[in-house]
């Protein structure tokens, strides 16, 4: 057994290093460690994204959302896939309640009130205030008189509970925390903790973290196994346009298992990666709804030294069948199961090379 996993993963190193331009000394220096939990993204990367959103929604340079939206002077393309790992990144520490929009930003308990209560914020007449604003003389109360279903009052006793823990503070400005950098104002941890680490059992994927792959795309990749990348089942919580028929094969419902396991584009691309790096891995369909538990199985496939390398293709290779996921839907971009591929592989290619420069 010991024998057929070294050939394996010698089989795995070969390919990788032929697709992956070297695998030269710097790179096997490049000790990535559990620190970069605490800082997935750089200032300069945060900024970018920023500075590339172009929708009404996204935030703004101190990450609130500015109704003034002369700082957007890019015009670079916006890429939805950052300003959702924008959006799932940071937290609202409420001051003053100046700053924070009530519906739309995320102040309550780490959640925007228009989330926790989809149904309210449709008959809401206002939904610009501020949480200062609203919570004023109680006013966002007098916007709820139009409830006229059950579902709204279940969302207002709800979102009338949460608002009973709020006490604005004077002379504070409302302030915006990076949910993975351990300076963060830690009156947003318990955000952080319900949103994210309330759903975590056990510290399997620490792994994620060590993979060869860039910053944002282990940060991607933790998303996935957390379930929290939003795809339309999500969206269609939170009440937000959307086609609920997953753009990769166009049959089936999109959720993220679909979408990343299930799904059979996406499934020929995994398969035609495999087949590139001459690797036999356990069919997805053997683990149905566990995307954990498929990666581990598959990295058993490994000797240990070669697994950050194929942490690294496997959230690579997530990464690809998500980012053609968005091409379809926000720039009606279709590609083959071929070039989605050829695009993973030069996205290894890309990362290993900036690492070696
Ligand atoms: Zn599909």
């Amino acid at each position: 057994m010991v024998h057929s996993h070294e050939e394996k993963g010698q089989e795995l190193f070969n390919v990788y290093k032929q697709h992956s331009a070297v695998i030269n000394p710097s790179l096997q220096e490049h000790n990535l460690d559990l620190a970069d939990l605490e800082a997935p993204f750089s200032v300069e990367e945060i900024k970018s994204a920023i500075f590339q959103s172009r929708s009404d929604n996204s935030p703004g340079l101190d990450g609130f959302i500015a109704q003034d939206k002369s700082w957007q002077g890019s015009n670079l393309p916006c890429d939805e896939t950052d300003k959702q790992l924008f959006r799932a990144s940071t937290v609202i520490s409420l001051g003053n309640g100046n700053k924070a929009k009530f519906w739309h930003e995320r102040w309550l308990e780490g959640k925007a009130p228009k989330d926790i209560a989809p149904s309210l914020f449709q008959i809401a007449s206002r939904k610009n205030r501020t949480v200062a604003q609203e919570l004023g003389d109680n006013r966002w109360l007098r916007q709820m008189r139009r409830m006229n279903s059950t579902v709204q009052v279940r969302e207002f006793i709800i979102l009338w509970h949460s608002l009973q823990q709020i006490h604005l503070q004077d002379g504070i400005e409302d302030s915006i925390s990076w949910r993975w950098t351990p300076n963060g104002c830690y009156s947003a941890s318990s955000a952080y903790r319900i949103q994210f680490l309330g759903s975590i059992q056990d510290n399997r994927s620490t792994f994620v973290w060590k993979a060869k792959t860039e910053n944002k795309c282990k940060f991607f990749g933790w998303l996935m196994i957390h379930r929290k990348i939003l795809t339309a089942d999500k969206l269609q919580l939170r009440g937000w346009d959307n086609s609920e028929i997953c753009p990769l094969c166009g049959i089936e419902p999109e959720t993220a298992n679909h979408l990343l396991m299930d799904c059979a584009f996406a499934r020929q691309v995994w398969s035609s990666m495999w087949n590139k790096l001459g690797l036999h891995m356990p069919s997805p369909s053997l683990f149905p709804g566990r995307l954990l538990d498929w990666w581990e199985a598959c990295r058993k496939e490994l000797v240990k030294e070669q697994r950050r390398n194929f942490d690294g293709l496997f959230i690579y290779t997530a990464w690809g069948i998500w980012l053609q996921r968005n091409g379809r839907i926000f720039n009606d971009i279709y590609n083959s199961v071929a070039q989605v591929v050829d695009f993973i592989i030069a996205l290894c290619k890309e990362f290993d090379e900036a690492l070696s420069s």
